[in-house]
């Protein structure tokens, strides 16, 4: 079975649409981390294709705060504004279907999901010291998680009988039996890790390989959007520099 990864997509409908498009073939299920909305001009559009075509998909913290679940007390003024404005934009029925979306982690078998991490939901695994606190909770499992919009892995794995502690090389990784590992596919929508193009990850379960990609996308079609909307201009300026 291969597994295409998508992750805070946050309705960045021209991201998710290259993504699919690349990927076609490539894949037999979709799951989707959370954050599928919040940001991007087209909350409804996004919504409407993860309900479509996912198999599994779990909330995150945009999802929460766009749907009126959660106040966005913690969130920037602009993430603020666009939580308003997506409240504003999306039609009853996906605000609905929002607000039922589980809450990670999620375990479909092969892996868990989780939008932060396996603890917390809200939590930003952001190094391999974060990852190291997760290792314990995780029963030697594979665990894909979202939220920091940054593409990468951790692994604990066994090396000579010694427990050692790592992070996944730009191409991937291999989940191999024992491992701790924990893998963030990156952000489809919003990308903070100084690269714009749309990040995602393809999971085979029997090669056991994580790949990662980069999507180019049309940027300039889905920063007009946004300005258009009367959304934050920094909203569509930060798409161009992956931050
Ligand atoms: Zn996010």
């Amino acid at each position: 079975m291969r597994y295409l990864i998508l992750s805070d997509i946050h309705a960045n409908l021209e991201a998710l649409e290259a993504v699919v498009e690349e990927a076609r073939g490539s894949y037999d299920e979709v799951v989707c981390l959370g954050d599928l909305v919040g940001y991007g001009a087209d909350p409804n559009a996004v919504t409407d294709w993860v309900r479509s075509n996912a198999a599994h998909v779990i909330r995150g913290n945009h999802d929460k705060a766009c749907c009126g679940l959660e106040e966005p007390t913690l969130f920037n003024p602009m993430a603020r504004f666009a939580v308003e404005w997506t409240y504003d934009k999306l039609t009853d029925d996906n605000r609905r279907w929002l607000r039922d979306l589980p809450q990670g982690p999620l375990d479909v078998g092969p892996f868990l999901m989780v939008h932060g991490s396996v603890l917390d939901e809200d939590e930003y695994i952001l190094d391999s010291r974060d990852a190291a606190q997760q290792f314990p909770h995780m029963f030697e499992r594979l665990v894909f998680f979202g939220h920091t919009h940054v593409q990468g892995g951790f692994f604990l794995r066994s090396v000579n009988g010694q427990p050692a502690e790592g992070e996944a090389s730009p191409e991937g990784l291999e989940f191999r039996k024992g491992d701790s590992l924990m893998v963030n596919p990156g952000s489809v929508g919003q990308p903070r890790d100084y690269l714009w193009t749309a990040g995602y990850a393809v999971y085979d379960t029997e090669a056991r390989s994580v790949v990662y990609h980069r999507c180019p996308y049309p940027l300039q079609e889905a920063q007009d959007k946004i300005v258009r909307a009367g959304l934050p201009q920094s909203l569509a300026d930060r798409l161009a520099v992956g931050r």
